[in-house]
């Protein structure tokens, strides 16, 4: 497995060299919400120190964006009245991994509404609203 790659997308939103719109942090994660969402509301979870994904990381890092996780997937549940929440994490390329730094993608889930495919830019201010409306609900 490669090395942990500090210029990768998600350490230059850690240290806000790039914009992101962000809906909630501790002293160890952070959560954001995607660029490109295939659910509204659709937000993501990452530690604050390096990892790539759940093969690398450590008990702690795992312990910690768990909480996040769990936190999050009930706050976006309660935000868009969600009858569901799914999660999902890739490891590495082969595994469906674009983004080399650990995350957790948290989807509200609607009966019967699939979600979006992947890929394509969300609208910024309809995100940002959805962002407002997950953090109303934490
Ligand atoms: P994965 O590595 O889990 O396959 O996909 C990475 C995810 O990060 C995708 O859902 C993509 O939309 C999202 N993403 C990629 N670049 C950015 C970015 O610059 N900002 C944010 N907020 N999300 C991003």
């Amino acid at each position: 497995m490669s090395a942990y790659d500090p210029d990768n997308i998600f350490a230059k939103i850690l240290r806000g060299e790039i914009p992101s719109t962000r809906v909630y942090e501790d002293n160890e994660t952070l959560a954001f919400m995607d660029i490109m969402p295939r659910a509204d509301g659709h937000l993501l979870v990452i530690p604050k120190t390096p990892c790539r994904n759940v093969l690398d990381a450590t008990p702690e890092q795992l312990n910690a964006v768990m909480a996040t996780v769990q936190k999050l997937a009930l706050a976006a549940k309660r935000a868009f009245d969600a009858g569901g929440v799914t999660i999902q994490q890739f490891n590495e390329a082969a595994g469906g991994q674009e983004v080399f730094h650990l995350h957790f993608h948290i989807l509200p889930r609607h009966e019967g509404e699939p979600l979006r495919a992947p890929g394509k830019m969300g609208d910024f201010e309809v995100i940002a609203k959805h962002a407002e409306q997950i953090k109303a609900a934490l």
